[in-house]
């Protein structure tokens, strides 16, 4: 018999959900959660209550029904309506506002980072970005979708008149006693206007990141970090594709720098993400070329800052200027688009940066990717095969114990839950100085820096994260392995 179910915490899909019709589940109380072994887990408040029993087996006659129990009567009620709303049940839903209401409901209970709302032919669907994926949370009829996009439209201000160009705003709501911000964004399709709406809300879990300490660095990682946050001078450069959290790690390391209280911040952004106390942050418009990257900066440098940070390098003119920047006393930090630490140096001197200015003003190079952290509650462990152990390094002989995901109620059957960050790490040494003076290619550092400091590399932190149950082979294989080859030579 399974134990009783923390109904507080569960996160049914939209599929799960639908293989009870809303009226019924509230009617009877029962409320599916998840399939575990080709079995439809369903929760009740009493498992002994057999009127239930018979008509949840009656409706799901076709599949093999697991039952179990709610720790909390209270808890299991208010989920029940949480996930069947009264909306749902009188047809309320169709209303745009109720819609709304729900729609950002249920985005924040599975915490995801961004909902979007995809027209199709014959109907819409509604999805969430969790953990990176997408998923479907729901589908509406064309009609109510272009009433709920109408009214998105002018909760964010924009012209709803005007569904043939882009837009783009703002909402500001409240969802659960929580101060959420919206960036919204429209685009015309075939079949009408795709709405993004990118949530930015301060959630526990997202304060949590503010600080260097909890980003996931290892001890000997953040130790670098923080040695070249303490240099007076220099320059320090995160790399990695959109969504790869080097934002988040930039502004926990700004936030580092500032708490002191004693040196001036100054960033150049494109756009502001967040405020930090402490920063005076200005606003660039790269597309509009009004206010440039690299004019901001020239301008920002009379102003005496000690630390400068440019949201992203895109040109040669800008990197240099920062570079040069550093050698006059300032701590430059900014993020650049390449896929592994050192290919950081040879984007630079492919911008037409001298060399030698990067050997003298580069003081970290990192790289960092996201991967998914596997579910807490149905994550279990097994030894790695013979064929893991030799591509990983791992003693066959004696295999270690690595995670394997499943998928459950509290998870939405993903089987994993939240996010974990890998880091490569670069610091610009002797050695590493003398091979950019020589002109080696990106794949010439990335062997240098393997065989040097392997535990420094992507693959290196990703391999020792698997073994703490931080993340996955399969994770590490989907985001990385694929751009930097497998155990093989070719990075
Ligand atoms: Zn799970």
């Amino acid at each position: 018999m399974k134990s009783p179910v923390d109904t507080s915490r569960v996160r049914p899909s939209h599929e799960i959900l639908s293989l009870l019709p809303a009226k019924t589940a509230r009617a009877i109380g029962a409320l599916p959660l998840a399939t575990e072994e080709g079995k439809v887990v369903v929760c009740l408040a009493d498992r002994t209550d057999f009127a239930a029993v018979e008509r949840v087996e009656a409706i799901l006659a076709e599949r093999s029904v697991e039952f179990v129990e709610a720790q909390d009567p209270d808890d299991f009620r208010r989920a029940l309506r949480e996930n069947y709303p009264d909306a749902a049940i009188t047809g309320d839903l169709d209303n745009p506002e109720n819609l709304f209401a729900h729609v950002m409901r249920r985005a924040l209970a599975r915490n995801a980072s961004d909902i979007h709302i995809c027209p199709g032919e014959i109907e819409t669907q509604v999805r969430f970005r969790v953990d990176g994926r997408l998923q479907t949370e729901l589908s509406v009829t064309s009609a109510v979708a272009a009433e709920f996009v109408s009214c998105i439209k002018v909760l964010a201000t924009l012209d709803i008149a005007e569904k043939r160009t882009p837009q783009d705003g703002n909402i500001d709501t409240t969802v659960n006693d929580l101060d959420v911000s919206l960036r919204v964004a429209t685009v015309p399709t075939i079949y009408g206007e795709h709405v993004t709406l990118r949530i930015l809300s301060q959630t526990r879990e997202t304060r949590q990141l503010d600080d260097l300490g909890s980003l996931g660095l290892h001890q000997r990682q953040l130790r670098l970090f923080e040695e070249a946050l303490e240099m007076p001078d220099g320059v320090v450069i995160l790399s990695g594709p959109t969504g790869s959290g080097k934002t988040t790690t930039l502004y926990a390391a700004l936030r580092r720098l500032a708490r002191p209280g004693d040196l001036h911040l100054v960033s150049i952004e494109d756009p502001v993400e967040k405020p930090v106390a402490g920063v005076t942050q200005i606003k660039v418009d790269a597309r509009q070329e009004r206010v440039s990257f690299e004019k901001a900066l020239r301008s920002v440098l009379r102003h005496d800052p000690d630390v400068v940070m440019i949201g992203e390098i895109r040109d040669g003119e800008t990197a240099t200027t920062a570079l040069r920047s550093a050698l006059t006393g300032h701590l430059v930090l900014t993020t650049l688009h390449t896929n592994s630490a050192p290919g950081i140096l040879t984007r630079l001197v492919d911008l037409g940066v001298p060399p030698y200015l990067v050997a003298s003003t580069l003081r970290l190079a990192v790289a960092q990717r996201l991967l998914r952290r596997p579910c807490r509650e149905c994550m279990t462990w097994a030894p790695a095969d013979a064929k893991t152990c030799e591509a990983c390094g791992w003693d066959a002989a004696n295999p270690p114990n690595i995670p394997r995901v499943h998928g459950c109620a509290y998870c939405g059957n993903t089987g994993y839950a939240g996010r974990t960050a890998i880091y490569e790490m670069l610091p610009v040494n002797e050695d590493v100085r003398r091979l950019l003076l020589k002109g080696e290619s990106e794949g010439d550092i990335c062997r240098w820096l393997r065989d040097a400091a392997p535990s420094l590399t992507l693959r290196g932190d990703a391999l020792a994260k698997v073994l703490e149950g931080e993340t996955t082979l399969e994770e590490y294989h989907a985001t990385v392995a694929e751009e930097l080859g497998f155990g093989g030579d070719d990075a």
